[in-house]
């Protein structure tokens, strides 16, 4: 059974105008998606930034609510729960931002930061254990128990992306949804901050939903992918896979944009025309066919259907894709 399954999520929001506020559209940030992520793996989200990615990572926290869909978290229907069960369950679930200031409080030490994580859910009521596991928190993240001290001005984008981490990492969480969480960071800090997630993933057995536009760090850290275009899923399936093999025109443009020193890896060049559409008006029929140097005529009315390609595991959204 997955850790968390989440199905036909749509985030739909009211495009409203005017003095009234009258409602002259529909935003579909998120419409519609399928997947999964098992115990202790890492999936990668890529696309192009507004293609809905960071919308349906908190909207599986149900930190933006979803129009319709399901969420499933252990085997519980997290859109079912409220208050305080939704709570309990939450706790098992953390997010990593990729601005970690925004996400710390200035007002707070890091110590602070971390003990507010613990006291909000009663895991160490006592004044010295919360100091003993702050100390401990801190040392698993890379820092020393001095780092307690510090307010995040006084830490460095690498530091403070720990400190999200360890504040994440107190409450004992089984899957940590991480929103571009290296993309604000110094090239070398990114790989410290990489390796610090495997090594966490190794020992606590934590599972990640790991969103982020760079597809060289999704190669690294993910063993599967999937990727996402204008609210929809196009393609997905194993990183190895779909790094080598991609079948969806837009997996396989985004791959070409991606440098490889290895020859077996480089990818015909394919350049993309224009931007990504609106998700106000999004095109008729594949979204994706205002773009696509292979679009045939049906593709500007019918809307391909994510379907099982090579493999159960390798899914994709193309008409020109056979099923097997
Ligand atoms: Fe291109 Fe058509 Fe496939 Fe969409 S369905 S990706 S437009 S070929």
């Amino acid at each position: 059974m997955p850790l968390l399954e989440v199905e036909q999520l749509k985030v739909h929001y009211p495009l409203r105008r005017g003095l009234l506020g009258r409602v002259v559209g529909t935003v579909k940030a998120v419409d519609g998606v399928d997947l999964t992520v098992n115990a202790a793996e890492t999936v990668g989200l890529v696309g192009e930034s507004g293609c809905g990615k960071s919308t349906l990572g908190r909207a599986i926290l149900r930190l933006t609510p979803p129009t319709s869909g399901r969420v499933r978290f252990e085997q519980e229907d997290l859109l079912a729960l409220s208050g305080r069960d939704l709570r309990a369950r939450r706790r098992r679930i953390q997010m990593i931002f990729q601005d970690p200031f925004g996400s710390l409080d200035p007002r707070l030490t890091a110590g602070d930061s971390i003990g507010e994580a613990l006291e909000i859910h009663r895991l160490t009521p006592h004044r010295t254990a919360r100091s003993t596991r702050i100390a401990a928190l801190l040392e698993s993240v890379g820092l020393t128990a001095a780092h307690a001290q510090r307010y995040p001005q006084e830490l460095s984008g690498g530091q403070r992306q720990r400190i999200g981490i360890a504040r994440a990492l107190a409450v004992e969480p089984r899957l940590m949804v991480c929103d571009e969480p290296v993309s604000a960071l110094d090239v070398s800090v990114q790989a410290q901050v990489v390796n610090l997630l495997q090594d966490l993933q190794r020992s606590h057995g934590i599972a990640y939903l790991f969103i982020s536009h760079d597809l060289a760090v999704v190669r690294h850290l993910c063993q599967r992918v999937a990727v996402m275009y204008l609210g929809r899923i196009v393609e997905t399936g194993p990183t190895a896979e779909i790094c080598t093999a991609p079948r969806h025109p837009y997996t396989q443009a985004l791959l070409a944009a991606v440098p490889s020193l290895d020859p077996s890896r480089r990818l015909r060049r394919l350049l993309l025309p224009g931007e990504m559409p609106s998700p106000i008006h999004p095109p008729t029929g594949c979204p994706f066919h205002p773009r696509c140097p292979v679009a045939e005529a049906r593709c500007r009315t019918e809307t391909p259907l994510l379907r099982t390609s090579t493999d159960a595991s390798h899914r994709v959204a193309c008409h020109l894709v056979p099923s097997p």
